[in-house]
């Protein structure tokens, strides 16, 4: 790895994939970072390794990754797995962990290409041992075929859940029931943004396929779900639930649970990039030109860590961030960028048809987001409740790092990666504001932990 580069690409997913390929295509010196083993981000994950019947099982989509990792292996960029990287600053400075050692390397254009994380929802129970989110059961799968051997419960609401379980089925796991937690008024919210959905009707036969097969499979799926208890004695027992105005229980010793993803914003905090709230999709984002350019210079963000559009869209936005490189480093005109920007404008345009529709459908309801019981942790590393966080409010503490300050939630070692949406819902309800008010916790370097062991090398090469 060199010391510096024309430009650094921050994830291996189909965004940063096709940022570097596009760019490394025009002989510019290029290093992709991801700290992942293998490229593919979330969506292609194991693309490379996986066996043959396993692909399958994970659905057409997953095999777009197969062309485009196989595109990016045969360009001249310089590819480092198992790279995390903890900070960013104005200077384009980026500290890494590679090899077990810190060491920062510059770069005349950054593109953030991090991707996104499901959104952390707490509920009662949801610490709990066997209750995990419903992206680390399919990260299981499709890098080790680790599927659950008891049977497994599903809760939440949004597509990923549908197609996985849709890919238990196929690969033969027990589910014993999808709770849906899609408010019934949704539909009628979503209604009118049906007729642009139906320009992307490929996604919406799929999903609705999906219902089909799980339907025809016998799989109990129950819609209109709320009040959501993990219950059990020491580790989960059962999960009890509100359905059809009845209190009902299933016996499970596995809960995955989804309630949507969050673009990773932890990186472009980090960076101090200007970020806005996003009221459709309930998240922060940075805030972007067309191009994807932060309010700091040579910083891009390209893919769902810019909001979330899904894995097509994301490969476009990687390609634009990376023509927009390219222009900005000389290698290409600004007419020659336009030019080639063309088709994949086009495209990612298509690809957004269907996201007012998805956003309206799946939007997570409120009761879940911010009137958590009082006795429901929050911050899982420092044990926080959300009665805890009521408690700081009624003191006079007045947004999300006022909160922080006084509870200490959010100072653990995920440094609020899990809690920070959370504290914000549930601030901003306490307090009759809008989340937007109440602000997102202060994001510092490191972005992850890191042991002073790590960090020792970077005083070593500072001496010398
Ligand atoms: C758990 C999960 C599972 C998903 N599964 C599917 C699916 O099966 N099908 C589907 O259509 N969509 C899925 N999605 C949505 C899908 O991830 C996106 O639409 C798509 O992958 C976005 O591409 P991207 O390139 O923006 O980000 P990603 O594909 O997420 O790639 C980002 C990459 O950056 C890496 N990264 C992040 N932070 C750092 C850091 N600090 N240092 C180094 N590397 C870092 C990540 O490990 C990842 O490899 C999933 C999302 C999640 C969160």
């Amino acid at each position: 790895m060199h010391d510096h580069y024309q430009l650094l690409v921050l994830g291996g997913g189909p965004a940063g994939l096709a940022a570097a390929t596009i760019a490394a295509k025009r002989g510019v010196t290029c290093a992709l970072l991801d700290e992942q083993a293998t490229p593919g981000g979330q969506i292609y994950r194991a693309i490379e390794a996986i066996p043959e019947q396993r692909a399958r099982q994970l659905g057409s989509e997953y095999l777009r990754g197969r062309e485009l990792v196989a595109e990016f292996r045969q360009s001249a960029a310089e590819y480092f797995p198992d790279t995390q990287v903890w900070s960013i600053d104005k200077e384009r400075q980026a500290g890494l962990l590679h090899n077990h050692q810190a060491r920062i390397i510059t770069a005349d254009q950054i593109i953030i290409a991090s991707g996104a994380m499901e959104r952390p929802v707490p509920f009662p129970g949801w610490t709990l041992p066997g209750v995990m989110q419903a992206g680390a059961g399919q990260i299981l799968f499709k890098s080790a075929g680790i599927v659950p051997d008891n049977g497994v419960l599903l809760v939440g609401s949004g597509p990923l859940l549908l197609l996985l379980a849709w890919q238990y089925l196929h690969a033969g796991v027990e589910i014993k029931a999808l709770l849906d937690v899609t408010p019934f008024s949704n539909h009628l919210t979503a209604l009118p943004r049906l007729p642009r959905a139906l320009l992307a009707h490929h996604y919406l036969s799929k999903g609705i396929g999906y219902q089909i097969e799980l339907k025809r499979a016998g799989i109990p799926m129950l819609f209109g779900v709320s009040d959501l208890a993990a219950e059990g004695d020491g580790r989960l027992q059962r999960v009890r639930f509100s359905h059809s105005g009845k209190r009902k229980s299933i016996a499970s010793e596995l809960l995955l649970t989804h309630f949507g993803v969050i673009p990773h914003v932890w990186l472009t905090q980090a960076a101090g990039c200007r970020h806005i709230w996003d009221s459709s999709q309930l998240c922060w984002r940075p805030k972007l030109d067309q191009w994807g350019n932060t309010d700091i210079d040579g910083i891009l963000v390209a893919g769902d860590g810019a909001g979330i559009n899904g894995a097509r869209a994301a490969e476009h936005a990687g390609r634009l961030a990376g023509l927009e490189a390219l222009s900005a480093l000389n290698v290409i005109s600004q007419t020659e960028r336009d030019r080639l920007a063309g088709k994949d404008r086009k495209w990612m345009h298509r690809e957004r048809h269907i996201r007012p529709f998805l956003e309206a459908y799946f939007r997570i309801p409120k009761s879940l987001l911010a009137t958590p019981d009082n006795d429901t942790i929050v911050c899982r590393c420092e044990e926080v409740t959300a009665g805890q966080i009521r408690e700081a409010v009624a003191n006079g503490h007045e947004n999300s790092n006022q909160v922080k300050f006084f509870t200490r939630c959010g100072m653990g070692p995920c440094q609020g990666r899990q809690c920070s949406n959370a504290v914000a819902h549930i601030v901003a309800d306490a307090r009759g504001k809008s989340v937007e008010e109440i602000g997102l916790f202060r994001g510092r370097p490191p972005v992850a932990p890191l042991t002073l062991g790590q960090l020792a090398p970077l005083h070593r090469n500072a001496e010398t």
